[in-house]
């Protein structure tokens, strides 16, 4: 199912951007930002500059390290997700999004995965008062009429790269942590119940899957601090992923957010963290932590996923890979 058009340059940067298939998959991805906007700005979402810096960011990305630096004495990080930050910001408004930058410092093991970026974005959605469900659905209408409008705009680039490339039909089916649990010992394969789900299972059972799907009811403790647990079972968390089909594995995590304050500040604790670098996303959930939900979806995962492309590094002009020293 990966595009047999697609070919990757061992050129410097600046040659490799003029190659063909690297100039179509920015087409696309100019044509999914610029409707993204249109599209969310028509579903009431207001859009926000993302923050780049700050004392704490997502400590909960998988293996992944943050970039910390000296900001005037102090130590600060660079976003690895704007996740706090989509919290205090539905505060102001209903319905927020943006095109946040993340720096992670990936392990060296996904230096050649196909879907592993240092610097990459996310569309990043927050929603004050939403339910886990109601932001899933928003996600689906959203994903729905963005993917129908690269569809009609890029339809050339799509018939030499992904020429069976269908809008996939919503809603897009549920399984919970547990089917996965099962179906990961059924095929042999490893995994903890109560972990985050390795991305080899992840992986493939997109492999098998012909449209994208959404993981819920992952168990409380197997993901960060911020996502609440389910009122009517506390073992299980209001948290997704969204999985892309033939293979192209995560698209987004998201879920409904903790507002209760002592129980984040007993996760924060537990996972070894320093409570200090938390103290303003603390002190606004004492002082009015408003129910929200939301979700990220990686932008060059969405490009790749739409052009078919086996390398992710394809879908941005200046890839930055682990282990790698490029511009
Ligand atoms: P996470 O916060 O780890 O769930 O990431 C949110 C979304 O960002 C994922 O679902 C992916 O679409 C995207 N993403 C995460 N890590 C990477 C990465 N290293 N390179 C490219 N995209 C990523
Ligand atoms: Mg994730």
């Amino acid at each position: 199912m990966i595009s047999t058009q697609e070919h990757r340059s061992e050129k410097p940067r600046y040659l490799a951007i003029l190659e063909e298939n690297v100039r179509a998959a920015l087409k696309v991805q100019h044509v999914i930002l610029l409707e993204s906007r249109k599209i969310l700005d028509d579903l009431g979402f207001v859009e926000v500059l993302a923050p780049v810096i700050g004392p704490a960011s997502d400590p909960g990305i998988r293996g992944a390290k943050r970039v910390t630096f000296d900001f005037y004495g102090k130590e600060y990080k660079i976003m690895s997700s704007m996740i706090l930050y989509k919290q205090a910001l539905v505060r102001t408004f209903n319905n927020v999004y943006a095109f946040a930058p993340n720096i992670r410092l990936e392990p060296l093991s996904k230096a050649n995965s196909g879907s592993h970026l240092c610097e990459f974005y996310q569309i990043d959605l927050e929603m004050r008062d939403k339910t886990i469900n109601e932001v899933m659905k928003v996600t689906e209408i959203f994903l729905d009429r963005l993917l129908y409008k690269v569809k009609l705009h890029c339809g050339d680039i799509l018939e030499k790269y992904n020429k069976e490339f269908e809008v996939p039909k919503i809603p897009f089916p549920r399984i919970s942590y547990y089917k996965v649990f099962l179906i990961a010992n059924k095929l042999g394969l490893s995994m903890n119940y109560g972990d985050e789900i390795p991305s080899e299972i992840e992986l493939e059972l997109s492999k098998r899957s012909t449209r994208p799907f959404w993981i819920v009811d992952y168990p409380s403790g197997s993901r960060g601090f911020y996502y609440k647990e389910n009122p009517e079972d506390t073992s299980r968390l209001l948290s997704m992923d969204l999985i892309y089909p033939h293979g192209f594995g995560e698209a987004s995590s998201g879920g409904e957010r903790e507002t209760d304050v002592n129980k984040i500040l007993e996760l924060i604790r537990e996972g070894g963290e320093n409570e200090e670098e938390y103290s303003w996303y603390l002190d606004m959930l004492k002082s009015d932590g408003k129910k929200s939900s939301g979700l990220g979806i990686g932008v060059e995962r969405l490009t790749r996923y739409i052009m078919d492309f086996k390398n992710i590094d394809n879908c941005t002009a200046f890839p930055k890979k682990p282990g790698s020293y490029t511009c």
